[in-house]
């Protein structure tokens, strides 16, 4: 018997498999992974297929040295993706084949934990005997006594009882009474108690009504379907019942959000419901806690999956469903390589393994709702909140009126009086600011100089911690202390413009002194549980007003919050992007969604300096088909996704002409590309060679190839061209290609 296997090393030179023998005696299956004699090394491999011949001459075969595993660590579907996923992005398939492990189980960097235990041995008529036979030994007998349940107890457990049990436990074990063994422990992450409810709710009409379609899909093993449910319509609930049909069946189920701290609700909802059978995989997870989670799943312990975006590769077997909730967030895009969309992942799985896909959003992107539109996906609706509780309502207020009457607060009068009004209420509100920080940046009066990172090319951030003001850099962390005097000009007008998140904290304390104000944004949620603390800080009422970036308008249930001001909606809509209007939609219409989601309704105060402006209506409305109608036009004339395709070739050099040079010899190499291939020229819309709006990043000078491409399968063909040539690199620069990136910074 021989083995076809896949090294793990990726290199071009090796992308391709070896065949080894399998000795006598040893059994592989694919999937299996292996170390192997490797050159003049001993390396990890995966047995990708077996054979019972080969055509090499059998002495220049070498023997598999040893299963790493007694099970195939990829499940077959797993392998089938990798070998499609390294087809599409023409690469090794060494590198796919990582995606589908937990990073910390290559080259065996987690190790399996054991503890000791002990039990009793001796047959439980001859108990009493035994304890009395100890004669003056208390310890002998309090353990006799701890162990007459017949079960297994660890020895730390034991010796919280007993002091130093170790001896006592010898001696037992001598004299045949108690046995002792390692164990095997799987190491938990420790969920947070969010308060999860452990009933499921009776269906109200909606959610009945989208749950008995998608029963039906997961019984027939197929369909795609798009929820789309507006804020607090108890979607969450419907994903609950269908998973309970799809355990009931034998099968398994994986959930699929954006980000996991984000989203500790959910968490704690499934783990309250589904106990153990639940599994929850997070970047925030030690290394032992993910590879033990990872090997509850692929053992079928744990059979539901709650994960971020790398959670789509978890081996559930019998995989009866997908759900990517908030199917709109970009975190579902992976910019690193090998570039994916866990949303596609998600999709291919369901084909191959006979699931069902469902995506779901109150504001879905764009891309999913035309999909939807051409029958893609089967559109689900649910247009009400649960118990027909009211959406809130949703006021703008404008900005320039309030400056031109006087007012120089960052909050407008009518911000104030709402907040004012809550407070003393008793009731909790949500304050969003889309820039973390205290300024969003330092300029001068006189020359209009801004101050930006060195590295980066990026205005720096105006920070107050404790007595040290900094500014810092958002995109590298790199801190410096602000300017007294403009370094261009001289000007001692040097001053401190817009508002962070840090402000408004500021502000709203000047404000209301003597009520608890939390701030979330990436400053302050740094360490393992920093999201949960502040999060539990205010669900329990200590804090009644929440302050924070983006990170706090998604999915979260806080029943007592009946206020959300938005303190500036125009940070967002004029981002450089062609999505500036779809982010500023979903970004609104879900921190909208925070308010009035308990028996009180809820009201939303929007401040811009724009209230004119057609997306901001059409949030203010919270009328979803009419920002699609419109977006999709503007798209259609607009000619951006999903009528084409947005890519770009980067070019990153720590030197500035290299990557200059580099990105100009790639610009010649596509226009020689099209003018070979005239029926790739026919799709490319645009191809210009320009510096990105960030010119340095990182201390790397940026470079790039735009295109727009029309959707056609000729116009793949060249995207694989492009990819190659990314693969291939230039001299002292990284070159990637990439297609609709979620940002093009
Ligand atoms: P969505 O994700 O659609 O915004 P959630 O799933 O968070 O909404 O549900 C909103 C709230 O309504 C939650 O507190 C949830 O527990 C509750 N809920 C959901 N379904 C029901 C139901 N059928 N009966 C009572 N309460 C429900
Ligand atoms: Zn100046
Ligand atoms: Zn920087």
């Amino acid at each position: 018997m021989y083995a076809q296997i896949i090294i793990d090393i990726v290199h071009e030179n090796v992308a391709r498999t070896f065949t080894y023998l399998v000795p006598p005696g040893m059994a592989l299956e694919p999937g299996q992974r292996v170390r192997v004699p490797f050159g003049p090394r001993q390396k990890e491999g995966i047995v990708l297929a077996l054979t019972d011949s080969c055509d090499l001459p059998p002495d220049k075969v070498k023997a598999v040295t040893a299963p790493l595993e007694d099970y195939a660590a990829v499940t077959p579907p797993l392998m089938e993706l990798a070998q499609h996923m390294a087809q599409q992005a023409h690469c090794p398939l060494a590198e796919t084949l990582r995606l589908m492990l937990p990073a910390e189980m290559r080259g065996g960097r987690v190790k399996i934990k054991t503890q000791t235990v002990a039990w009793l041995t001796c047959p439980p008529e001859r108990l009493e005997e035994a304890i009395a036979a100890q004669g003056r030994s208390q310890k002998r007998r309090t353990l006799l006594t701890l162990l007459r349940d017949g079960e297994k107890h660890p020895l730390e457990e034991l010796a919280m009882l007993v002091r130093d049990p170790h001896q006592a436990l010898d001696q037992l074990q001598e004299a045949g009474l108690v046995a002792m063994a390692q164990q095997e422990v799987l190491r938990r992450p420790g969920g947070v108690s969010f308060g999860g409810s452990n009933q499921d709710y009776p269906l109200t009409d909606e959610q009945r009504d989208a749950l008995e379609k998608l029963t039906a899909a997961v019984d027939a093993g197929q369909g795609a379907f798009l929820l789309h449910g507006v804020t607090g319509s108890g979607k969450t609930e419907v994903f609950i019942h269908l998973v309970r049909h799809v355990l009931d069946r034998g099968r398994g189920a994986i959930i699929l959000v954006p980000e996991i701290a984000l989203t500790p609700q959910m968490v704690s909802w499934f783990q309250a419901r589904f106990g153990p059978v639940a599994a929850v995989i997070h970047s925030r997870l030690s290394a032992g806690e993910r590879y033990d989670e990872w090997r509850r799943i692929r053992s079928g312990d744990a059979r539901v999956v709650i994960g971020a975006r790398s959670a789509v590769f978890s081996p559930v077997e019998n995989l009866a469903l997908i759900v990517v909730d908030e199917e709109h967030e970009t975190t579902y895009q992976s910019d690193r390589h090998p570039r994916y969309d866990a949303r596609d992942i998600a999709a291919w799985r369901c084909r191959r393994e006979g699931g069902e896909l469902l995506l779901a959003s109150a504001t879905p992107s764009i891309l999913s709702y035309a999909k939807s539109r051409r029958g893609d996906y089967q559109l689900l609706e649910m247009p009400s909140r649960v118990f027909n509780r009211p959406l809130p309502t949703v006021e703008l207020v404008d900005m320039r009126a309030e400056l031109e009457t006087g007012n120089r607060s960052i909050f407008s009068r009518r911000l104030q009086t709402a907040l004012r009004d809550c407070v003393s209420r008793g009731d909790q509100a949500i304050l969003l600011m889309n820039h973390r920080g205290y300024h969003s940046a330092v300029s001068c009066r006189a020359c209009g100089h801004v101050v930006k990172c060195e590295q980066c090319d990026i205005a720096m951030t105006y920070h107050v911690g404790g007595r040290d003001q900094l500014l810092r850099c958002h995109y590298c962390g790199a801190v410096k202390p602000p300017p007294e005097t403009c370094p261009v000009c001289g000007s001692p007008h040097i001053r401190f413009f817009g508002s962070g998140t840090q402000r408004v904290e500021e502000e709203l304390r000047k404000l209301f002194p003597s009520t608890g104000i939390v701030r979330m944004d990436l400053d302050t949620t740094s360490g393992k549980d920093g999201h949960a603390k502040l999060l539990d800080e205010f669900r329990s009422g200590r804090a009644r007003l929440l302050v924070g970036t983006q990170m706090i308008a998604k999915g979260l249930d806080f029943p007592q919050v009946t206020l959300v001001g938005v303190v500036l909606a125009d940070l967002t809509l004029n981002l450089p992007d062609y999505r500036a209007r779809e982010r500023t939609f979903q970004l609104l219409t879900q921190v909208a969604g925070r308010a009035g989601r308990g028996e009180k309704p809820g009201e939303v105060i929007v401040q811009t300096y724009k209230p004119e402006d057609a997306t901001l209506q059409s949030a203010a409305t919270q009328d979803y088909n009419a920002f699609f109608e419109k977006e999709f036009q503007r798209r259609r004339t607009g000619l951006y996704p999903p009528f084409t395709a947005m890519c770009r070739l980067l070019v990153e050099a720590e030197s500035p002409p290299a990557a200059e040079r580099a990105a100009a010899a790639l610009y010649e190499r596509c226009g020689a590309l099209l003018r070979e291939h005239p029926e790739w020229k026919k799709r490319v819309l645009t191809l210009h060679l320009d510096q990105p709006p960030v010119k340095v990043l990182r201390g790397k000078s940026r470079w790039h190839v735009l295109m727009k491409l029309l959707s056609h399968p000729d116009a793949d063909a060249f995207c694989a061209a492009l990819t190659a040539m990314a693969r291939e690199g230039a001299k002292g620069c990284e070159v990637y290609f990439e297609y609709n990136p979620s940002t093009m910074m």
